[in-house]
């Protein structure tokens, strides 16, 4: 196993050689005279410069892109293009660490964890995926017969038809995450990719294509144009040849995503912003549940559209519990994403880290209290301490909007007292993820059943499984990934009537 300084080192290595647009199987200058500098958030300083691409670019690369899906990997017989992607997957295990680690400079996402579990279900995922193409048919039924064709029969059959081109517009807090999640069940669709990477985070899926590459992939399947999002990403989303577009990133840019290519009813899968409730009721197994609050909340550096930025703690409990949450952010370290004992790492960019500091500041002067940490951490890595405040007015911004950072707000209720839990937990605008801490099923299963989100866990958060179908109700988005869903979403069903 390579030690942390060696993959470190081979990822600068790898970044400098990976400064093109990726089209058509090949590294391609941007017709754009334009370039990405990419920041390592844990030393404030530019570890790699990419090209950023034009509309021009994304012509070529969805034009490439249909050319592949028309003559090529879209009339794949389902065993050929799973045959592919088993070639891919063993290719990714050999470079996962790398690819950790250049995500890890990237993101700022701490290394240890993207090399263990991020990893672990990054290959879940997409082997999980790359088993599908033999598995899906569509359904016939019982053959009938109509007015309109007296004395004949008809069947009735559904297929599944690949949709084509999709853009795949992804967000920076796990990168190659997102470039495979959106990217794999795509191609095991039989479809073909433009991915559009966050500004922030341009290299993995440019080291993804090309292993996709030497997996066997034909040219034009799986394509990369880095660029600003109002210039590439509104290009893809508007281009005419592109079929679907599948987005993870915030509300507000979903809204427009939604709105451009709805002009000519593009497919959209899109995975918006949270503000996820995590109810602790007295009952529950209360280490277990400040353990996942933890966990969950500081996650991706609290950068986690499913962060449980609202824990709400049945009040006999509450002191207890906050005690337990204040004792384990003590033990967090904070620091350099790749340092060996860091736990946390910093937040994406220094406008992130002080924006982060006005959210806490505001929510002060608004009437929350802090109970933990609160503060930037001084230094050149755009730090900020895992931070707990007391929210009790539930209308103040830091009860209702997305924090996008390592901030925490509790409330206490009261059992005493559902109807307001419920109308406080359900009252945002989101409906990413929830979930409930009991030990009581009946419990579990009422609320799991009142909470408006895409995802309810019961004594779980965030329950994450290529298996899975995953997607939010209301501003969290529409559409659902992974499972099954995740993998029809790539396709038209057809229905075929045949009269004989
Ligand atoms: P965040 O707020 O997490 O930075 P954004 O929603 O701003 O996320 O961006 C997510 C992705 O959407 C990025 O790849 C970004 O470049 C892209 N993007 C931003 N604006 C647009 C747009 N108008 N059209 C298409 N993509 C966009």
């Amino acid at each position: 196993m390579q030690s942390g300084q060696q993959l470190i080192d081979q990822a600068r290595s790898v970044a400098r050689s990976l400064g093109a647009l990726y089209i058509n199987g090949a590294q391609v200058d941007s017709q754009l005279e334009s370039t990405i500098a990419s920041v390592d958030p844990s030393s404030g300083e530019v570890w790699a410069t990419v090209q950023a691409g034009g509309p021009d670019d994304i012509n070529r690369a969805v034009e490439s892109a249909h050319r592949c899906f028309e003559n090529d990997w879209g009339k794949r017989s389902p065993a050929d293009r799973e045959r592919v992607l088993r070639r891919f997957v063993d290719l990714l295990a050999e470079n996962a660490d790398l690819l950790a680690t250049i995500d890890s400079i990237d993101s700022g996402v701490v290394l240890s964890f993207l090399r263990t579990a991020g990893t672990g279900l990054l290959l879940d995922t997409v082997e999980y995926f790359s088993g599908w193409p033999t598995k899906l048919a569509g359904q016939n039924f019982a053959p009938t017969q109509f007015p309109n064709v007296p004395g004949r029969t008809t069947q009735l059959t559904t297929v599944f038809e690949p949709v084509g081109v999709v853009g795949a517009i992804l967000p920076w807090n796990a990168p190659s995450t997102f470039a495979l999640t959106k990217g794999i069940p795509a191609l095991a669709a039989g479809c073909t990719v433009v991915v559009k990477p966050a500004e922030q985070t341009p290299l993995s899926a440019l080291f993804i294509a090309d292993l996709f590459t030497q997996a066997g992939l034909p040219n034009g399947a799986y394509n990369v144009v880095n660029g600003a999002g109002d210039v590439a990403g509104a290009s893809l989303v508007k281009h005419p040849l592109v079929k679907k577009i599948t987005f993870t990133g915030s509300t507000e840019v979903g809204r427009i995503i939604a709105t451009d290519g709805g002009r000519d009813f593009k497919r959209m899968t899109l995975e918006l912003g949270g503000k996820s409730a995590f109810v602790v009721m007295d009952d529950a197994q209360l280490e277990l549940a400040a353990f996942a609050a933890n966990y969950a909340g500081y996650f991706l550096n609290g950068q986690f559209c499913m962060c449980p930025s609202r824990l709400f703690v049945e009040r006999s409990v509450r002191d207890a519990f906050v005690g337990m949450l204040q004792g384990m952010a003590s033990n967090m370290k904070v620091g350099p994403s790749y340092a060996d004992d860091s736990t946390m790492g910093p937040l994406i960019t220094r406008h992130d880290q002080h924006r982060v500091a006005g959210v806490v500041s505001k929510a002060q002067s608004d009437g929350a209290e802090l109970l933990y940490g609160g503060s930037i951490i001084d230094g050149p890595g755009y730090t900020f301490e895992p931070t707990l405040l007391a929210v009790e007015d539930q209308s103040i911004a830091i009860a209702q909007d997305e924090t996008f950072g390592p901030v925490l707000g509790l409330t206490t209720f009261d059992k005493n007292d559902m109807d307001s839990l419920m109308r406080n937990a359900n009252g945002v605008r989101y409906g990413l993820a929830a979930s409930v801490w009991t030990s009581d099923l009946k419990t579990g299963h009422s609320l799991a059943s009142s909470l408006q989100a895409g995802v309810v866990s019961v004594n779980d958060h965030a329950t994450t499984s290529a298996m899975f179908p995953f997607g939010g109700v209301k501003d969290s988005g529409i559409g659902r990934e992974f499972g099954r869903d995740g993998f029809e979403s790539f396709f038209e069903k057809k229905s075929i009537a045949i009269n004989y």
